[in-house]
């Protein structure tokens, strides 16, 4: 079309070239004013409207009511020849009522004269990208109202990493008033973390192109604000764009509850002091100093005296209240970098690092004085408390294991007990060769160093074998051999006899339900396993289970549990308690006679004695002297007379056989029983 050629002025344009026909595109052209002079078949498919219907017809008329005024301006401008050349959008009604968004391009005609003549131009059919600038419109809308909306706070950054959104939430948690107060600036400028770099972490990110994690805390550089503990997520976005995402999630309430949750599980509820828990750490951690630099930690192990008194007398609300103040009293001795823990009901551990032993003696001694001067009163009376303390230190000459710088913190308290209470009691004051002694034997039972060898015993009247008893020994990995006689004292006197009864006993009654034992077996009782009647009871429940036989399993009728002199001094109800099971299963009772006195009337009246064990000792003591011979011999008539058998132990004299048998003992055990053994 020549649009610059004078046109006629026919109502009608004629058809232009046949390809027109083929476009998408709507051609026209208008005439005078307003009217539709040309238009392309592509109309119709636009539209709905026939060509034949539009043409001649207003064009106003096919224009959006709201898009009208805007019509008309530019007819106007266009008319007037402000404008020669438009292109613009609006919406076009379509026959059934609905519109169509369209881009209009046109040029103005003219007559020779340069009047206006019309106008010419095509008309494209834009419905699908204006629908996809709406979606987009709505997307970004839609984002940008769930990104505000978001309680973690969010920062979009462009390449340069300034700011180039930032939600409410990161306004609020960084201190802002508006999120828009930070737009275009430097991250950096608005946001600081604690522990990082940010810049270093932001560019890390972006090289590795790939999603960062961190746990810090952060606050607005410029203010003096406090930290916030936030979780932070770095997000760079894809190569091409390169900026890059920040979102931090406050976790404030989170570590708050995590803190507590980590106090909780490492503190004594009640006192507040550190529990057993919290306690092995620093322990293992001294213990760790210790073994690589040598430097020496102590321990304070405390007790409250007769604490069991309190509660009974004044409850045991008060008896919580008394062990919170002797907590604060013992804490308000101890000095920065020392730890104070409740180790058990009553007790409470001291760790000392760097802190030698007169040291730590120093301050047990200031914790007791501290704990004798509380004022604690119940109903307006004054209870009077006080602690006993055992102290030991880590010594670099013995390597020492973290367990045996507790064990003598162990020994040294029950030394206190021992010492009348109210006291304080170290390491080296209980004797350090027992200490160390009892330590080896430790180490030795854990590593199954404990040997089970028997005496055999005879009848002196038959030479019989009739029985034996079981003894332990400790052969060290080295070969040397330690005795019973040399262990078991010191043992006894740290009130640990117990670990050799607990292994001896199942050992024996195991042999005799191997058929390995003849006669009865004598195994000896010690008063430390007597006092701890529950373990008792479960060594018997523990053979019953291994022999899966009744209460009347053999090797319990054989055995015969030996008294020597210490369980004699216990309270005797108590060690029938003790006994009991023992006794209904079938177990027998030898009393010692050792020579350190007569055993207690109450023993024989209220225990059933089968058997009484009389030393060489006595037997030697009889040998030389006439007034020993004769109480010797009434005391095994008496045995005889109360049912009991008599036997002479540890007998290696053969003169001494002629002793027992003189005055009427039934049995003999030793070395000599052996060699005096007939047949089997
Ligand atoms: P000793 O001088 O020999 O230590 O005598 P004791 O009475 O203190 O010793 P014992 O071990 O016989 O008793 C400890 C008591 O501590 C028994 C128990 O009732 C009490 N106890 C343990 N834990 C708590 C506690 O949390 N609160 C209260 N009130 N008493 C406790
Ligand atoms: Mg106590
Ligand atoms: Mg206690």
């Amino acid at each position: 079309m020549q649009t610059d050629r004078p046109e006629t002025s026919a109502e009608r344009d004629t058809e232009p070239a046949d390809f027109i026909g083929g476009l998408r595109d709507v051609v026209f052209r208008t005439r005078g004013k307003t009217f539709w002079s040309y238009l392309s078949p592509a109309w119709t498919a636009l539209t709905g409207y026939t060509i034949e219907e539009s043409l001649g017809r207003n064009i106003l008329d096919f224009v959006y009511p709201d898009d009208r005024p805007a019509n008309s301006l530019r007819k106007q401008q266009l008319e007037s020849g402000e404008i020669s050349a438009s292109r613009h959008t609006k919406r076009l009604l379509r026959r059934d009522g609905s519109f169509v968004w369209i881009e209009v391009d046109l040029r103005v005609l003219y007559d020779a004269k340069g009047a206006f003549l019309g106008s010419v131009g095509t008309i494209r059919d834009i419905s699908d990208r204006i629908a996809l600038e709406n979606a987009v419109r709505h997307e970004r809308e839609r984002a940008s109202v769930t990104l505000m909306a978001l309680s973690d706070g969010v920062l979009t950054l462009d390449p340069a990493l300034r700011i180039e959104f930032l939600n409410q939430a990161a306004a609020d948690l960084l201190g802002l008033k508006h999120a828009t107060e930070a737009l275009d600036l430097p991250v950096d400028t608005v946001l600081a973390l604690a522990s990082h770099d940010l810049h270093n972490v932001l560019q890390a990110a972006r090289r590795a192109g790939q999603t960062r994690t961190l746990a810090d805390r952060c606050r607005h550089p410029g203010a003096e604000a406090d930290w916030v503990d936030v979780d932070l997520t770095l997000i760079p976005l894809s190569a091409a764009q390169q900026g890059c995402v920040i979102v931090l999630r406050d976790v404030r309430e989170q570590r708050a509850l995590q803190a507590r949750l980590h106090h909780q599980a490492r503190h004594d509820a009640l006192t507040q002091t550190l529990n057993r828990a919290g306690m092995l750490d620093e322990l293992r951690r001294a213990h760790a100093t210790f073994a690589r630099t040598g430097a020496t930690f102590s321990q304070i192990l405390v007790d409250l005296d007769h604490f069991k008194l309190v509660n009974d007398h004044h409850g045991h609300a008060t008896g919580d209240e008394a062990l919170r103040q002797v907590a604060q009293a013992i804490q308000g001795v101890l000095r920065v970098g020392d730890h104070l823990a409740r180790w058990g009901g009553e007790e409470f551990l001291c760790l000392l690092p760097q802190t030698t032993l007169e040291q730590g003696c120093a301050i047990a001694e200031r914790i007791r004085g501290a704990v004798q001067a509380l004022q604690l009163r119940h109903d307006g009376q004054p209870i009077p408390l006080s602690v006993s303390a055992g102290v030991s230190a880590a010594s670099v000459d013995r390597q020492d294991t973290l367990e045996q710088v507790l064990q003598r913190a162990d020994f040294s308290l029950y030394e206190a007990k021992q010492a009348g209470r109210n006291c304080v009691w170290h390491e080296r004051m209980a004797g350090q060769g027992v200490l160390d002694l009892v330590s080896q034997v430790q180490e030795a039972l854990r590593a199954d160093q404990l040997e089970l060898v028997y005496q055999p015993i005879v009848s002196l009247a038959t030479g019989e074998r009739v029985g034996q008893e079981g003894y332990a020994r400790i052969r060290l990995s080295d070969g040397v051999e330690i005795r019973a006689a040399r262990f078991i004292p010191a043992l006894q006197q740290m009130h640990r006899a117990y670990w050799v009864d607990e292994r001896v006993i199942p050992r024996v009654l195991d042999d005799g339900l191997q058929g390995r034992l003849q006669g009865d077996s004598f195994v000896n009782l010690s008063a430390d396993l007597l006092r701890r009647p529950t373990l008792m009871h479960a060594l018997l429940d523990s053979f019953l289970q291994r022999a899966g036989c009744g209460a009347s399993a053999q090797p319990l009728g054989q055995l015969v549990l030996e008294l020597g002199n210490r369980p004699l001094q216990l309270d005797v109800a108590a060690v029938r308690a003790a006994l009991q099971p023992w006794l209904d299963a079938g177990v027998r009772l030898a009393i010692n006679q050792s020579g350190s006195g007569l055993s207690t009337m109450a023993y024989w009246t209220e225990l059933p004695i089968h058997f009484l064990k009389i030393h060489a000792a006595l037997l030697e003591r009889a040998a030389t002297t006439p007034k020993a011979r004769l109480i010797l011999s009434s005391i095994v008539q008496l045995a005889r007379q109360l049912g009991c058998v008599t036997v002479a132990e540890q007998v290696d004299q053969p003169g001494l056989v002629d002793v027992a048998r003189d005055l009427g003992l039934d049995w003999l055990q030793g070395d000599l029983a052996g060699k005096t053994q007939r047949g089997g």
